[in-house]
């Protein structure tokens, strides 16, 4: 028989499935605060993997992502254990804001301190009570507020382990990214525990295709890790790797009437929209630096010369990108068929 789980001072048995709410600072009207886990603790062993979402408390598509993977009867027949968090910072959540309290950014608190700062606890104790305790880690998010992002992986490929499994998450495209100091993914390689971020959508908003996207893509690593069974005769699509990435900014300060979309393939020379000024009513042509997909952009129309609009991605793999593409364009060919029928989010 399998050990029990052990976190926040309680105990999960083998073959259960429980919520275990995590004490954090209160509030001024000392209203009490947790963290609430979704611990999924398989009968028989496997791996830890651990989802986390609204780490940015504004970013949730996350939330719903991780909704959708509790939902699916087969998570019931886990091999391993699964700790699903689907709102790390609570406090930025309930007041719509990517950040704490105290001002600080949770993803740049880490590993945190149990004596520290607001962030630096609250940073601990998911250190210690969530990534120390797992083997792999899938962190979710979405654009900063204003801006959208094409479903995309950004791991440190470097790293055997998630070199294999960021590709099998078969996003569209997939980046090289050295994680930041104080980032969630940078303390959890430190601790040997190897994360992967899912970036896709803009942030206090829904977007189904980006959140179609991640819940197959963490079933595709659930099933790399023999967490959940593979199903026969499915090939999955690996990722696109981008060799580079960079934003085109904006020329000057104006009002922006953008002409691309994300997923939008560009060449170099390319037009990206104009930028007017309401003064002068003359156009500034914004063009592509160089050629490549469009992974990120701006939402806001009103810019600031030097503001980053938008992000675009270089291939050489563009069929398979192609393929990729066309598979996001047909809503029924991103439907994982184990997920209960549910209508889409309009
Ligand atoms: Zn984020």
């Amino acid at each position: 028989m399998r050990a029990s789980f052990d976190i926040g001072g309680q105990s999960v048995k083998p073959g259960h499935i429980e919520v275990i709410n995590l004490p954090l600072p209160s509030l001024h009207s000392d209203t009490t605060v947790s963290m609430p886990v979704h611990v999924v603790h398989g009968r028989k062993d496997g791996p830890v993997l651990f989802i986390s979402a609204a780490i940015h408390g504004d970013e949730i598509n996350g939330v719903e992502i991780i909704r959708r993977i509790l939902s699916m009867p087969s998570i019931k027949r886990l091999k391993g254990t699964l700790l699903a968090v689907p709102v790390v910072n609570i406090f930025g959540f309930n007041s719509h804001s990517r950040y704490l309290p105290d001002r600080r950014d949770l993803n740049r608190s880490f590993p945190g301190r149990e004596e520290g700062s607001m962030a630096a606890r609250l940073a601990h104790i998911f250190m210690s009570e969530i990534v120390c305790r797992a083997d792999l880690g899938i962190d979710l998010h979405t654009a900063a507020i204003h801006r959208d992002n094409f479903p995309q992986i950004r791991a440190d490929l470097k790293d055997e382990k998630l070199s294999v499994l960021a590709r099998v998450f078969a996003t569209p495209v997939l980046l090289h990214s050295a994680p930041p100091e104080g980032a969630l993914r940078r303390a959890a390689a430190d601790e040997s525990v190897p994360v992967m971020v899912y970036e896709a959508g803009e942030a206090l908003r829904f977007d189904e295709v980006s959140i179609r996207v991640g819940v197959t893509g963490v079933l595709n690593v659930m099933r790399e890790m023999s967490m959940l069974p593979k199903p026969k005769n499915k090939k999955i699509k690996k990722a696109v790797l981008l060799r580079t990435s960079s934003w085109v900014r904006a020329s000057m300060s104006g009002i922006l009437r953008a002409t691309v979309k994300l997923g939008d393939m560009v060449e170099e020379g390319d037009a990206l929209g104009y930028i007017s000024d309401p003064a002068s009513n003359t156009d500034e042509l914004l063009t592509a630096s160089h050629s490549g997909i469009i992974i990120g952009r701006t939402n806001i129309p009103l810019v600031f010369e030097g503001e980053a609009l938008f992000h675009i991605g270089r291939t050489r793999q563009t069929s398979l990108l192609e393929e990729h593409l066309d598979t996001l364009s047909h809503e029924e060919m991103l439907t994982p068929p184990e997920l209960i029928e549910e209508p889409a989010i309009v």
